[in-house]
């Protein structure tokens, strides 16, 4: 029996040519509300940037059986990441897209990486954890980049020419209107300038909206998984 509701859809299944999934764990009880809110929120807004390109079709499910909520360390990122990661394989790993753990008393997140050919949230299971203690532009900021971190294959040609050191942060800018960063480049990680969607300014706000380097980074690795 599916565990699994769902929470929002685009697009028609009978016609799609380059489908994703989104699946949202909910660590503990009380992760439910982030979960089904601003962690749902800034994925639904991240695809609905990918629709018509890379996506055709989308599906973002929520595991809701509060029985079986993973329950894992809320120690840290790193930590949430690798207990959810064993815990999942094996039960959900099944079912192709991303399983994004959630958890609002941890700061930060953690993803497979979405590397290779065949190991991408188009056609393998991925999973990542977004920690949530905080709530609307950041929370769905984080989100929004550990799920991309999930689709890109950063080792396809086209990809990796925007990647001076294989860092898929990169693909991040932070805009100069009002100095809100990309979802890439929330993290205030040591991101130079280099490339064209580079951060190298301060930031003072957090987004879901994503630069042209994500979208065609994602583009390319749809272009490789579905071809
Ligand atoms: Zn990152």
């Amino acid at each position: 029996m599916s565990k699994f509701d769902l929470l929002e859809t685009k697009g028609e299944w009978q016609s799609a040519d380059r489908p994703l999934a989104v699946h949202i764990y909910p660590n503990n009880a009380r992760d439910v509300s982030a979960a089904k809110g601003f962690v749902k929120d800034g994925i639904t807004q991240l695809l609905d940037q990918l629709f018509g390109g890379p996506i055709d079709f989308y599906e973002i499910y929520y595991f809701y059986d509060y029985r079986y909520f993973p329950r894992k360390s809320s120690e840290d990122a790193e930590s949430l990441y690798r207990e959810f990661k064993s815990w999942y394989q094996g039960k959900y790993d099944h079912r192709i897209g991303v399983h994004l753990v959630t958890d609002t008393e941890v700061l930060g997140g953690r993803s497979d990486g979405g590397d290779g050919t065949t190991l991408n949230s188009f056609n393998n299971a991925r999973c990542c954890a977004a920690g949530s203690d905080y709530s609307g532009s950041e929370g769905r900021s984080t989100a929004a980049h550990e799920t991309l971190h999930s689709i890109i294959n950063n080792e396809l040609p086209g990809v990796k020419d925007m990647l001076p050191d294989g860092d898929e942060h990169y693909l991040g800018k932070v805009y100069s209107d009002g100095n809100t960063a990309s979802p890439l480049a929330n993290n205030d990680n040591e991101v130079s300038s280099k490339g064209d969607c580079s951060a190298d300014r301060e930031q003072d706000t957090e987004s879901t909206t994503i630069t042209s380097c994500a979208y065609d980074a994602v583009q390319l690795t749809s272009d490789d998984a579905f071809e």
